[in-house]
């Protein structure tokens, strides 16, 4: 599998200034932009949002490899990026460790990622890290929020991509690329691909986080610097640390954050009420945090109690914002259209499930590998190959993960595998052929 490299650019490459135009400023087109820019291509990111800055969800990510290589090539910022954890570890339901893996792994908060890559990108100050001193041999880097992109056409040597702003202004930003980094429900593939669906799987992520000062000396013991799991059917949950307010590392200061899944099949009584929010509205995908029904949350504070380990039934009862997530699947069947003029990245290219803990690496390594390419250090093919390899094996081992986990009743031993299998470094996968065909 093709790496991206380190080595600094030759003076030279990619000798043709672009202009891209990167639609979604979230992580996949934050860390595009970043590419892009620091070859000194000009980037403009179109964010639908109608504020400045993305609000986090306060939740944790798994830094993965390409995530670190991604900050190691491109942070120019000094702050810690990432919380250790030791150990993966298996708790019985009474809580008691039944298995123990001794697999390092790095965690962060979403937060704290958004927030280094805008410092990088378009040096918006932040509590989280001092801005770098601009690069002169950097491209322009521009984020404007408040665009809801609607659609684009061909326009002589380039593209133009038109949108709308929420106070009804309507306009167009021309450039020579159009990267879609515009998330799963991707605007971009719908009018690339529009029968290309994202579909509901039957069971939901709760997810939140507790302060880990507020959390019981046996919680504290449970997660503390470690990946902890429960399983049992139809229901797998998993805790780990991640950086605390404004990015904190500092022990005593972190987050313990957890993915709790549990099934909610589709038209139940059970998915209505978890989905509607405090105002009696149905959220399709995410319900954000704080928006929670009081009492559909305390259903689930009750069946926490009755399923899960002493220590995780604590973090889920004791979180303040819980949020939830139904999980979906969805990919496009390529990533590059229009002879490259359009490039799908991301979740916009394939939405994994979260099991695979890997759509902020995939973010990342498209990001990093484009580039690449665009500067000229690795064929059309080896970037091809490897974006929608890397994209269509992680998606099915998701679903894979995903249906074996919330359907079938395995021993822990399959659960166990099923992870490890999840950890192999990207660079040591051997993708099939029907991953990497065109
Ligand atoms: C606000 C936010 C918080 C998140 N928090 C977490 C978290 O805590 N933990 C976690 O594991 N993952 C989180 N995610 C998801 C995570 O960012 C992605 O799974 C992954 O990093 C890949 O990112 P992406 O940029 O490809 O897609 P996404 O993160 O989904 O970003 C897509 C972006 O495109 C924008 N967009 C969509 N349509 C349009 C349009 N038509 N015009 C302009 N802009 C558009 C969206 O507003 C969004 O900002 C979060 C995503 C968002 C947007």
């Amino acid at each position: 599998m093709t790496t991206p490299s380190n080595e600094p650019l030759a003076e030279g490459q990619g000798s043709k200034k672009l202009h891209f135009v990167i639609v979604g400023g979230s992580l996949g087109g934050l860390a595009t932009g970043l590419a892009l820019k620091s070859l000194g291509h000009d980037t403009t990111i179109l964010e639908r949002n109608p504020v400045p800055l993305l609000q986090d969800q306060g939740a944790g990510i798994v830094a993965g490899g390409d995530t670190l290589a991604f900050f190691k090539r491109y942070n120019r910022c000094d702050q810690k990026f990432a919380v250790g954890s030791k150990r993966r570890q298996y708790l019985d339901k009474d809580g008691s460790i039944v298995h123990i893996e001794e697999t390092p792994q790095n965690m962060t908060s979403w937060d704290l990622t958004y927030n280094l890559m805008r410092a990088n990108y378009d040096g918006i100050e932040n509590p989280y890290c001092k801005v770098p001193e601009p690069d002169p041999a950097h491209g322009k880097a521009t984020h404007l929020h408040d665009r809801q992109v609607t659609d684009f056409k061909e326009e002589g040597d380039g593209i133009r991509v038109f949108w709308k702003s929420g106070k009804g202004e309507e306009g167009s930003t021309y450039g020579n690329i159009l990267i879609g980094a515009d998330g799963p429900s991707s605007t971009v593939r719908k009018i690339l691909e529009p029968g290309v669906e994202r579909k509901y799987t039957g069971y939901c992520a709760l997810r939140g986080t507790m302060p880990e000062s507020e959390a019981s000396e046996a919680a504290r013991e449970a997660f503390g610097e470690r990946f902890t799991f429960f399983h049992s059917p139809g229901i797998q949950i998993l805790a780990y640390l991640i950086p605390g307010k404004d990015g904190t590392v500092e022990p005593g200061q972190r987050l313990i954050n957890f993915v709790y899944y549990t099934n909610f099949p589709e038209g139940s009584a059970e998915l209505e009420e978890i989905m509607t929010d405090k105002n009696g509205r149905r959220r399709q995908i995410t319900m954000p945090p704080g928006m929670t029904d009081e009492a559909a949350w305390e259903k689930q504070r009750q069946l926490a109690r009755e399923r899960l380990p002493p220590q995780f039934a604590e973090i889920v009862c004791g979180t303040k914002r819980p949020f939830v997530q139904a999980v979906t699947d969805v990919i496009s069947p390529q990533h590059e259209y229009m002879g490259g003029r359009v490039v799908l990245i991301g979740d916009a290219l394939a939405g994994f499930r979260p099991h695979t803990v890997a759509s902020t690496s995939q973010a990342t390594f498209d990001a990093m590998i484009y580039a690449d390419y665009i500067a000229g250090k690795i064929s059309k093919e080896e970037w091809k190959k490897n974006t929608i390899g890397f994209a269509r094996y992680i998606q099915k081992r998701g679903v894979d993960m995903g249906e074996r986990s919330q359907y079938q009743n395995l021993s822990l031993q399959e659960y166990v595998d099923d992870r490890n299998v999840a950890s192999v470094p990207r660079e040591l996968e051997i993708y099939p052929e029907w991953a990497t065909a065109f």
